[in-house]
């Protein structure tokens, strides 16, 4: 089945204002197995906007299964922060009691979002994604360190600062093509393919005017402008797509016109993405991969992965899933 592309901007991978319509026909609703917690859970979405799709399912996932759930616009949190003494208040009232968070932190409004997300966590609250383990994924160098220190396969990688050193820099990539990355970039935006080492040292240049980090990479020409997105949830891909780029487009993010089907992992590719998850602490983690003449090789990991090209194109209830993944944990908790 071949999904839709996301039409408006969301948080890591984009999101769209929801409609009953927008959810996919033939979704596999696991929300409407009962939950078996009780008493019901306090949850609350850390988000900007209830018209995402993604916030919408999460949302709906929650109530279909029972739980008290709202949204909260994280720049309307405000906290204070004493010696062993946390509040957090939200629109003039203090927020009390909450089970759970599911974070859908924008990229545009990551610092303040994390803390607000920490401040819950030291509140008591359980959340699959924990603020640090945000930030590591969000800084794709950081990531990207994380992951070859843990042995993980990635593009070989190349980052520094001063001009004087770009064509040393490029010489330890090796041959061009070479693809050149935004640090925090996201929906595949400043991610530039050079063909030739004039155009790479022509980009680097212009991304160093504007101040902005990047990173440098070679190019897997051999994976023909196609990635996989693996979705993990508490320790399991329950979901997988192959996303390719429109003609003419090396990238394959569906904001940039790509294409999703389903697709069936190998063992290994599996692995590799539980593997990256893990690494970074992340319950809920959209792992992209590219398949490689050498084997599957990480992208990057995202903290805060859309819902709506998953659901469509895998048929997969994720927001169910990741409702269930918080009922698991809090039902552990509380047997504790
Ligand atoms: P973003 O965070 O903006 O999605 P990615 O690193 O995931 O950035 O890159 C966007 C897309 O560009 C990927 O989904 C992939 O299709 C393509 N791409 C990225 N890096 C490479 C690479 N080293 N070789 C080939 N294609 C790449
Ligand atoms: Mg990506």
């Amino acid at each position: 089945m071949a999904a839709r592309p996301p039409s408006h901007p969301t948080t890591d991978e984009g999101s769209i204002p929801f409609t009953r319509s927008s959810v996919p026909r033939g979704l596999r609703l696991a929300a409407r197995s009962r939950c078996r917690i009780d008493p019901r859970l306090k949850l609350a979405i850390l988000s900007r906007n209830t018209k995402l799709y993604s916030t919408r399912r999460l949302l709906e996932a929650a109530r279909a299964r029972g739980h008290q759930v709202r949204v909260l616009d994280p720049l309307r949190c405000y906290m204070r922060i004493a010696p062993d003494d946390f509040a957090l208040h939200y629109r003039g009232r203090a927020l009390r009691g909450i089970d759970a968070v599911i974070p859908r932190i924008g990229t545009t409004i990551t610092f303040y979002g994390t803390a607000v997300l920490r401040q819950m966590e030291l509140m008591g609250a359980y959340t699959p994604n924990g603020a640090d383990a945000i930030l590591k994924a969000r800084d794709k160098l950081r990531c990207l360190q994380l992951l070859a220190v843990a042995g993980l396969p990635l593009p070989c990688t190349a980052f520094g600062d001063n001009p004087d050193d770009t064509a040393d820099l490029l010489s330890l990539l090796g041959e061009p093509p070479h693809v050149i990355k935004l640090n925090e970039g996201t929906q595949g935006q400043g991610v530039v393919l050079a063909e030739k080492r004039s155009s790479s040292q022509s980009v680097i240049e212009a991304f160093r005017g504007l101040y902005a980090n990047f990173l440098v990479q070679e190019f897997i020409a051999e994976a023909n402008g196609c990635d996989l997105r693996c979705f993990v949830v508490g320790g399991r891909v329950i979901a997988a797509m192959q996303r390719c780029a429109q003609p003419g487009e090396f990238r394959a993010n569906l904001h940039r016109g790509g294409n999703a089907v389903a697709v069936k992992l190998s063992a290994a590719e599996r692995r590799l993405a539980l593997h990256a998850a893990a690494t970074l602490g992340l319950e809920v983690a959209g792992v992209d991969l590219i398949r490689s003449a050498r084997g599957p090789l990480l992208l990057e990991v995202n903290a805060s992965p859309g819902l709506e090209g998953i659901e469509a194109a895998s048929g997969v209830d994720v927001a169910g899933a990741i409702i269930a993944l918080i009922e698991r944990h809090l039902r552990r908790r509380r047997a504790r």
